[in-house]
């Protein structure tokens, strides 16, 4: 059975996933944009009842609006609007008392995810080798506002949970079209480990929030992408 989706937000990313919807079993039952939603009256009450799972790639204000209309309609939803931190707690806690799912991710690329995952992994190896410091570098296109990513913050956040003690020194380039290229290096005496993880294109994210969008139907509860790809922790 197919997954009916409603796709908010027809910007790069929502068309993205309008074109690959069919090879992740989703059906694109309904498509919301700023014309039609600018103050959330596009998921007023009762709209929507043949939908499974919003797909959300809006803005940081519009999913604000958005998340309180998903939690009235009690309609689950895949988040992969980023630049809502600061909300997250009291949105996560109306979401959860509405009882929906949702998925709510800030890189929705499966490889990225995994590749945390090792680098943690990799950190917990090196942490008792004091020979070896540890850097982590990313580049971005130079329209990417923020630096260092997201991404690199969770890496390195993760490798630390992992056990890492010393200095994980972080740097940040911004050039060109580059679409996102994360490495992990532990340097030591006479030798270098690296990891690293490139995006190609674009399409990785939709990818990632359409299987997400399978996954989270007919589910409760706050989730990220380490829930949809079965990581533990
Ligand atoms: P975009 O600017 O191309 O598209 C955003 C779209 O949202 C626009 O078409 C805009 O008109 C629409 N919009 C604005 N307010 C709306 C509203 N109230 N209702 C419905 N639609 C509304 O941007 P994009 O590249 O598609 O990225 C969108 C978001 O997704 C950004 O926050 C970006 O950082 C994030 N993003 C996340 C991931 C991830 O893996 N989590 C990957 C890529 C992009």
């Amino acid at each position: 059975m197919d997954t009916r989706i409603l796709i908010v937000g027809y910007g790069r990313m929502g068309q993205l996933v309008e074109r690959l919807a069919p090879e992740y079993g989703c059906q694109v039952a309904g498509i919301l944009d700023i014309d039609r939603n600018a103050s959330g009256e596009g998921l007023a009450d009762g709209a929507w009842p043949e939908v499974d799972v919003a797909i959300d790639f809006t803005t940081p204000d519009a999913v604000t609006q958005n998340l309180a209309r998903y939690s009235a309609l009690k309609l689950n939803a895949v988040v992969g609007t980023t630049g809502w931190n600061a909300r997250r707690d009291t949105l996560r806690l109306q979401c959860e008392q509405a009882g929906i799912g949702v998925v709510a991710a800030p890189n929705f690329s499966a490889g990225a995810v995994l590749f945390e995952a090792m680098a943690a992994h990799a950190a917990g190896l090196l942490k008792d080798q004091p020979a070896f410091g540890a850097f982590l570098h990313e580049i971005h296109h130079d329209k990417k506002i923020d630096a260092p990513s997201g991404t690199a913050l969770g890496i390195k956040a993760a490798m630390e949970a992992a056990g890492y003690p010393r200095t994980i020194d972080v740097a940040a380039s911004r050039a060109g079209h580059v679409p996102g290229v994360h490495t992990v290096g532990f340097d030591g005496p006479s030798e270098t480990i690296t990891l690293t993880h490139s995006v190609r294109d674009r399409g990785t994210f939709a990818r990632g929030a359409l299987a997400a969008a399978r996954w989270v139907h007919g589910k409760r509860g706050w989730f990220s992408m380490r829930d949809v790809l079965g990581l533990q922790g």
